[in-house]
């Protein structure tokens, strides 16, 4: 177990109950504030610790860390540096960070902690590529009944292949960021001819991401087992879609402007190694997979996860409870499958999950499947009822994992629905 992992840890920092970000966790993002330009920092608390000041002031000596990695904004080239760097980073800060280390004196303290009201979260990482995956088993069973056929809802590859597409890497957005409503082709089944206009079946799809700190060449691929030494971290993934456009567009191509208008990520990259006490088993994979996509040991990870809509000057209301457990395919499966072929993989590339459907309805990861395509509306607190997003309406996602009385969370991926543009 890494040292920073143990639950017994404790900071000289105030962290409140039920904050996802204890000592444990030390999750790192790029933030700005008032005086600052955006530079790398950690989260601990309700604080975020400057690494720039810390880097600049002795306290990471000895790491062999570049001048300035820090101060950029983004964290593509501390990430380049691998993810055994990032661990030592990691692994040091817990110390610095711990309850019985007194490196830092009290101003040292003022100075590197910023409160979290001071600062503005930016983009992590500068995303170079990103895919979406399909690896839900009940989401896609979902959508297989409700647009195919119930009884073949999955399509024939689906246990064979963890079913992706490449998707748009410019308009990956932090939270916070308002979403015009997109515009485009639609063509319900019964109309003869396209018409133009904003989407009328706006949704969210629940996802988490996971971004590389690695690069192969092109023709090399990435063994299941090597996929750990590639994966630096998570982050909470909202892949907002436009059912009505999707709908008319996606034969045979798959998804393309329906998808690419827009998503949003949790500001905050939660490391691979803070969630090693969280790993659990996945879904038995019946039949077999090939040997390429065989794997040995725990790869999924027991992260629960909810979505709130909050309807403009309305209360929020929690509509989704799921868990990143359920996922059929593992984050190992997927990058091995991804360079099977020898596609080359890059530093802060972002691989998403796919919607992160469970087993019962309250757990459905996408407003299409919560109200099944429009046959069960949502009750809102407001007295309103949704099928899918209404302008105004202000989507969040959310996700800690917990177990030994730690909690490891991710913050908000929060996003507001505005009208489309003229
Ligand atoms: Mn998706």
């Amino acid at each position: 177990m890494l040292k920073s992992n143990d639950p017994g840890l404790k900071s000289w920092v105030h962290v409140p109950k039920g904050s996802d970000f204890p000592i444990q966790n030390l999750p790192f993002g790029i933030f700005k504030t008032k005086y600052l330009s955006p530079v790398a920092g950690v989260a601990i608390g309700d604080y975020v610790v400057d690494l720039v000041y810390l880097h600049e002031n002795s306290y990471l000596d000895g790491l062999g860390l570049p001048a300035g990695i820090f101060n950029q904004k983004y964290l593509n080239d501390f990430f380049a540096l691998g993810k055994k760097k990032v661990r030592d980073v990691r692994e040091r800060l817990s110390e610095l960070l711990r309850d019985s280390n007194d490196e830092m004196n009290k101003a040292a303290r003022e100075i590197a902690l910023i409160h979290m009201d001071e600062v503005q979260m930016m983009m992590p990482v500068k995303v170079q590529n990103y895919s979406d995956f399909y690896s839900s088993e009940e989401h896609a069973t979902n959508v297989g009944s409700m647009f195919r056929d119930p009884k073949n809802a999955l399509l024939p590859n689906w246990k064979h292949i963890p079913v992706g597409y490449h998707g748009r890497a410019s308009s990956i957005v932090v939270s916070g960021t308002a979403i015009h409503r997109p515009k485009g082709q639609i063509k319900s089944p019964d109309q003869e001819l396209p018409t133009f206009s904003a989407s009328k079946k706006l949704d969210f799809e629940l996802e988490v991401a996971f971004i590389t700190c690695g690069e192969t060449k092109l023709g090399e691929s990435i063994s299941t087992k090597a996929a750990d030494d590639f994966i630096v971290g998570f982050v909470l993934f909202n892949d907002w879609s436009a059912r009505d456009i999707q709908q008319w567009e996606y034969v045979p191509l798959g998804p393309f402007l329906a998808k690419n208008f827009a998503s949003t990520i949790s500001p905050w990259v939660v490391t691979m190694d803070a969630l090693e006490p969280f790993r659990v088993e996945g879904p038995q994979q019946v039949p077999q997979v090939l040997p390429y996509l065989a794997f040995e040991g725990k790869k999924n990870f027991d992260i629960v996860l909810e979505v709130a809509l909050k309807p403009e000057g309305s209360e929020e209301t929690v509509v989704c409870r799921s868990n990143f457990k359920y996922m059929y395919w593992n984050v190992n499966q997927q990058l091995a499958h991804h360079t099977v072929n020898g596609c080359n993989i890059q530093v802060a590339d972002m691989y998403a999950s796919g919607t992160i459907s469970g087993p019962s309805p309250g757990s459905y990861g996408s407003m299409l499947e919560l109200s099944w395509n429009g046959q069960k509306p949502l009750q809102m607190p407001d007295g309103t009822e949704r099928i899918f997003i209404n302008d105004g309406d202000t989507v969040v996602m959310r996700g800690h994992a917990e177990r030994d009385g730690v909690r490891i969370g991710f913050g908000n991926c929060k996003g507001k629905i505005l009208p489309a543009t003229h």
